[in-house]
């Protein structure tokens, strides 16, 4: 009797649980010193749609959790927004851990922790990326170009669709600016639909 491998959706999970422990209790770069928590990611694990932040603030450094604080409530409007539940998707960020009174992630640190978020990637097989803001475009991208350029272009990562937007935390604090991300997440919306990709599902996205 042949060997049985197990359909690819029962070997992501694990996949998943393995990159979380090999992170344990990181302490690769300094922002261990001062989190309270290390915020994984959470979501589909085989979400075709990704969204990618910079790192942690202060609700998500308590909780666990990406994307939960006012900026994370404006993220699931805008995922909703294309008919899609947060828990349809898989969200991440570029660091894990929650830079000291929430400011930028140093190049050292995004370094150290943007190899986690590449084995997610490879794991989950989204086939777009939603990157949120400067850090997360440029550090995906590996480009300097200022996210007003990068914004709303789409980009190839070994085969996976990638295109920056603005960051929900960015929108509150420049409200005018949430036309220009919901044009992008129409063109999202379009690619998933170009990619024969439910966007209107009952439950889950399809691939
Ligand atoms: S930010 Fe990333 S590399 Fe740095 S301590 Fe946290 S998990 Fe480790």
């Amino acid at each position: 009797m042949g060997i049985e491998t197990l359909p690819s959706s029962l070997q992501v999970q694990p996949a998943l649980k393995q990159i979380r422990m090999e992170l344990e209790d990181c302490k690769r770069c300094k922002l261990h010193m001062s989190r309270k928590t290390l915020v994984f990611g959470e979501g589909n694990d085989r979400a075709v749609l990704m969204f990618v932040g910079e790192g942690p603030g202060y609700d998500e450094d308590v909780q666990g959790r990406p994307f939960v604080g006012k900026a994370g409530q404006l993220l699931t409007k805008i995922i909703e927004s294309i008919q899609l539940k947060r828990e349809e998707v898989y969200i991440a960020n570029i660091v894990k851990c929650r830079p000291p009174q929430n400011r930028n992630p140093e190049p050292d640190e995004i370094a150290a922790c943007l190899p986690f978020l590449q084995k997610q990637i490879q794991a989950i097989q989204p086939k777009i990326i939603c990157a949120l803001g400067t850090f997360a475009a440029q550090s995906l991208l590996q480009t300097v170009e200022k996210i007003s350029s990068l914004r709303g272009r789409p980009f190839d990562l070994r085969g996976i669709r990638v295109i920056p937007t603005y960051h929900p935390a960015f929108l509150l604090r420049n409200p005018e600016k949430k036309r220009e991300v919901w044009e992008d997440m129409k063109k999202i919306a379009g690619w998933m639909k170009e990619l024969g990709l439910s966007v209107q599902s009952e439950g889950t996205n399809k691939r």
